[in-house]
């Protein structure tokens, strides 16, 4: 049995509303695809909704998930996709990474991304990138001759000062000084 469409549930299909995404999932029975409350795909016949509480439940009952908002990637065990998404991170930090980016090439929302990684990292993922870059910097701080504003391009902070500005908040120095007490100690 289905179970029955609430006025939240169908604000929330019409308004494509991303914070219903971990809830439910629902299914348009004159298409047989089911999609995120938060799919961007046209607007179905209310007569027509089917409410999922996840993508298995769907597929048992024969409906086949939406290519556009991959309704089955949601289901991957939170940790995972988190891992997937430091993965991502890690590997891309020289690039402009945006919390949207990232929700994309992730397969979930921007809201949903934060909130779960936040909730098994301890921090989001914006402020882990930054971090990943600084750590990033200091090498190349340590062990280049690069200029300061080289390192910034390369670790993804193209503007020198915000650049600076960011070292000096997590490290407590500058880059500058950074590297001088470096070469002094060494
Ligand atoms: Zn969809």
């Amino acid at each position: 049995m289905f179970a029955s469409l609430t006025e939240e549930q169908w604000h929330a299909i019409i308004t494509n509303d991303a914070t219903f995404d971990n809830t439910f999932l629902y299914g348009v029975g004159s298409t047989g695809i089911f999609c995120r409350p938060s799919c961007k795909s046209r607007n179905p016949k209310k007569e027509y909704v089917k409410i999922f509480k996840d993508a298995q439940q769907a597929i048992a009952e024969g409906f086949r998930p939406c290519k556009r908002c991959k309704p089955c990637d949601l289901r991957m065990p939170d940790e995972d996709w988190t891992l997937k998404i430091k993965a991502y991170i890690n590997e891309h930090y020289d690039k402009p990474l945006t919390l949207a980016h990232l929700a994309d090439q992730c397969h979930g929302s921007p809201y949903h991304l934060q909130k779960t990684f936040k909730r098994i990292m301890h921090i989001s993922p914006i402020a882990y990138l930054q971090r990943v870059r600084i750590a990033h910097a200091k090498q190349e701080l340590v062990e280049t001759e690069k200029s300061i504003a080289n390192i910034g391009v390369n670790v993804g902070i193209p503007n020198t000062s915000y650049f600076i500005t960011l070292f000096k908040r997590q490290t407590g120095t500058t880059p500058k000084q950074f590297r001088l007490s470096f070469q002094k100690e060494s």
